[in-house]
């Protein structure tokens, strides 16, 4: 018997560059679902893997497909899977963790000390189908909009991030206006923060941030924060931080210019060590708060603010068909793109 194959974005070798590949349907195993892919979206996760950078070099085994933002629909349950019906819309958690470790046994998953990620670890979400266990599926309302949820996922991210602090009437600062800075935005607006205001160093982001209504989106590389700090009526600072860039003269000049008794949350990841001036940190009384992934949580707070009116739909900027690939990689390294969508209907 013949095995059934099908379309996937796959990283053939260790090298730059993604292949378009026929490979067997995955099967799913017991306590597994295959879910049949609607969308995707690209994260910058998927084009270090495109690029071969050196986080790639040591994270990555090919030959494997990548990709883990999507939306798709239930297209077969493995033995013992319960709750779920084929035909079901839904997304999924990108992160498979031990149930084993001390934050599994308190429910704080997103602390796993032995977590798989889908897309890097295993195979993953570019392709037509993709099989991952029954507890990480995410029913999605028929109600949301696919091209959203396809990236769920990095929205997640800046759910997680946004809402790790009160946020009514308090300004806020985004350092770095890549997409997940961008739905930062929108998600801390929605959520009742007085002043949001975002920084970056490329002028199409910043442009695209003020899309999502920001009140003021700053290019720090010939602009002075403090001066537009002070028209936009801040008085001590920044109440809460969300450092989104990675870059550790970002988070530096957050530090510089919080409250005392301000609150940072870090998402941004660098790829090198970073300096700070730890004396502000401490004689501001700074708390910083690692973010990593979301918590399972963050899925439902995605899907009911969205039914509540949160638009994020403006952080799209790409749509190709999957066999076009290749320019959704392009649009990303590019610098000029938001979300990125690949539709993966016939
Ligand atoms: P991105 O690379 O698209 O955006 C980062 C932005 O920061 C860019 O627009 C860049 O121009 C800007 N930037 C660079 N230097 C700056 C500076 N000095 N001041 C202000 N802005 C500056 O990334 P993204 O996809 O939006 O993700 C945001 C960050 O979150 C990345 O660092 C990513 O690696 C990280 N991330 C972390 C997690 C996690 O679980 N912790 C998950 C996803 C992404
Ligand atoms: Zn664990």
């Amino acid at each position: 018997m013949s095995v059934p194959m099908m379309d996937a974005i796959v990283k053939a070798t260790a090298g730059p560059g993604l292949e378009l590949r026929k490979v067997p349907v995955p099967v799913p195993g017991p306590g597994e679902v295959l879910i049949k892919v609607h969308k995707t979206a690209i994260c910058g996760t998927d084009v270090h893997i495109y690029n071969w950078d050196p986080w790639a070099t040591e994270h990555i085994k090919p030959p494997m497909t990548i990709g883990h933002e999507y939306v798709g629909e239930i297209a077969q349950l493995g033995e013992g899977v319960t709750g779920l019906e084929i035909g079901q819309r839904v997304s999924g958690e990108g992160h498979l963790t031990c149930h084993r470790c001390r934050n599994c046994h308190t429910g704080n998953i997103q602390w796993c000390k032995d977590t798989v990620s889908v897309g890097v670890d295993r195979d993953g979400a570019f392709a037509e189908y993709l099989c991952i266990p029954q507890e990480n599926v995410i029913r999605i309302d028929e109600s949301l909009p696919e091209d959203v949820v396809a990236f769920f996922d990095a929205f997640g991210n800046a759910t997680h991030t946004a809402l790790m602090f009160d946020l009514i009437g308090e300004d806020v600062l985004i350092t770095g206006a890549g997409p997940i800075g961008i739905i930062a935005a929108g998600v801390c607006k929605f959520a009742g923060a007085r002043r949001v205001v975002i920084t970056d160093i490329n002028d199409d982001r910043l442009a695209l941030a003020r899309k999502m209504g920001v009140d003021a989106a700053v290019n720090t590389a010939r602009e002075d924060l403090p001066k537009i700090m002070k028209e936009q009526g801040l008085v001590e600072g920044f109440d809460v931080g969300l450092e989104m860039s990675g870059n550790g003269m970002a988070l530096q000049q957050m530090i510089d210019v919080m409250r005392n008794g301000g609150k940072i949350a870090l998402l941004g990841i660098s790829n090198k060590p970073v300096a700070l001036n730890m004396n502000t940190v401490i004689t501001k009384g700074l708390t910083m708060q690692g973010i990593y992934g979301r918590k399972m949580d963050t899925w439902h707070q995605m899907s009911y603010m969205v039914q509540g009116g949160l638009d994020v739909s403006s952080v799209i900027t790409h749509r190709y068909h999957y066999t076009d690939f290749q320019k959704g990689f392009e649009a990303m390294n590019s610098g000029k793109s938001g979300k990125v969508i690949l539709d993966w209907s016939k």
